[in-house]
């Protein structure tokens, strides 16, 4: 029997699940037959497909933003560093958002597999061997086919409807780049917006102004909620874009803030996502062995994605071997012992050794119980995960 999840077992993705299903159901309950419908196909359409409207909405977005800010605010600024600084940012958030979208996330190819394959090692929990059948060579281990991009990306990260362009081990890099050009463009933003209202409220010396109560002719001194409403009257495009800045700034800052603690942590997007199913499976006791559940939960975790609409959940025969999974094969498995061979006969041969390989350690040794008895073997450590994130090898 499947429990519900629990709020103190939830992880973001979990969150993002709970949102997902209330907005849904709000949906239900207030839209009626083709408006839903209609938000369900744009929504589709929005996050199942690849198109370059998101990408053009962020640029209108930023372009507008910006003239408002150089109109609105910018003359007012005359100290020379900002005058400066600001436009330097902007001019990086471009070229961020420019490498982002363009640079090659680590598409895998024939002719690189090998390569790829030498960075990390399987954690036969959620990689192992087993072969693309769209692009036909045996998949690297971290490696996911991308649906949208029709190819396979290394150390997959996700496939960025902002970027229009998969995140993964060769442009991850960029991805915080463009993040945190973004939260600082921002809040940087903001804060000249700010000092514009206050050069305002000072030139004015509004602070000493009264208030005169329509009915009881009262004269009171001005709180600051009527300053800052006589802002909105007299410039509103600075006052709308200090607003706006703030929280989309704040926004983009809490993102970044989870994409650094999932790289200093040694997970991608993909990878914490499977973790936390692997959590909450673990937790709910629908898993509770090493061997043959944990098997068939990376099997059914495959099936239901994105790629199994062009990538049909075909098993090997390898694959439909059980292995068992223990914390000591798990910690061993930092030895390199495998070596990839582009052929699909390889994922067999692999596959094989690794069952072979456990045997001879011992199998379900004892009940799976909690998350902490399996160990990410992609952890090695803070400096060595950002240096994996930020300084990747050139493959080419
Ligand atoms: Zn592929
Ligand atoms: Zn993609």
């Amino acid at each position: 029997m499947v429990k519900k999840p629990q709020f103190s077992t939830m992880t973001i993705h979990s969150f993002k699940r709970v949102i997902e299903e209330m907005i849904q159901r709000i949906m239900d309950c207030c839209l009626l037959g083709p408006t839903r419908r209609f938000l369900n196909r744009c929504s589709l359409y929005c996050l199942e497909e690849r198109h370059p409207w998101v990408q053009r909405f962020y640029l209108l977005l930023l372009t507008l933003g910006l003239l408002v800010y150089y109109l609105a605010a910018a003359p007012v600024i005359q100290h020379l560093v900002h005058r400066i600084l600001h436009p330097f940012i902007a001019i990086m958030t471009y070229w961020s958002f420019y490498k982002a979208c363009t640079s090659n996330p680590g598409f895998i190819s024939k002719e690189n597999v090998r390569k790829h394959g030498q960075m990390f090692d399987y954690d036969y929990i959620f990689y192992e061997p087993k072969e693309c059948y769209t692009c036909l060579f045996v998949r690297p281990p971290r490696s996911r086919h991308c649906r949208l991009c029709n190819r396979c990306v290394a150390k997959y990260d996700h496939h960025c409807v902002w970027l229009n362009n998969c995140v993964g081990y060769s442009n991850h890099h960029y991805f915080f780049y463009f993040l945190i050009c973004t939260f600082s463009l921002c809040f940087y933003s903001a804060y000249m917006c700010f000092v514009t209202l206050w050069t305002h409220v000072e030139a004015s010396n509004m602070r000493t102004w009264q208030y005169l109560h329509p009915t009881t002719r009262l004269r009171t001194n001005v709180t600051w909620w009527q300053i800052w409403a006589l802002q909105i009257h007299s410039n509103p495009a600075a006052t709308g874009l200090l607003i706006f800045t703030a929280l989309a700034g704040f926004a983009v800052f809490l993102f970044s803030l989870y994409n650094l603690w999932m790289a200093i942590r040694g997970y991608t997007s993909n990878e914490e996502f499977k973790w936390d199913e692997l959590k909450y499976s673990i937790h709910s006791k629908e898993l509770t062995s090493w061997r043959k559940e944990l098997k068939e939960f990376n099997q059914s975790y495959i099936a239901p994605s994105r790629s199994s609409r062009t990538e049909k959940p075909r098993l090997t025969k390898s694959a439909k071997k059980p292995k068992p999974h223990t914390t000591q094969t798990l910690s061993s498995s930092h030895e390199p012992k495998t070596k990839l061979i582009s052929t699909t006969d390889s994922a067999h041969e692999l596959t094989q050794r690794h069952v072979q390989h456990e045997s001879e350690n011992g199998e379900d040794r004892e009940p799976l119980v909690s998350i902490k008895q399996i160990r990410n073997i992609y952890n090695e450590g803070i400096w060595n995960n950002l240096k994996i994130v930020f300084m990747p090898k050139k493959i080419l």
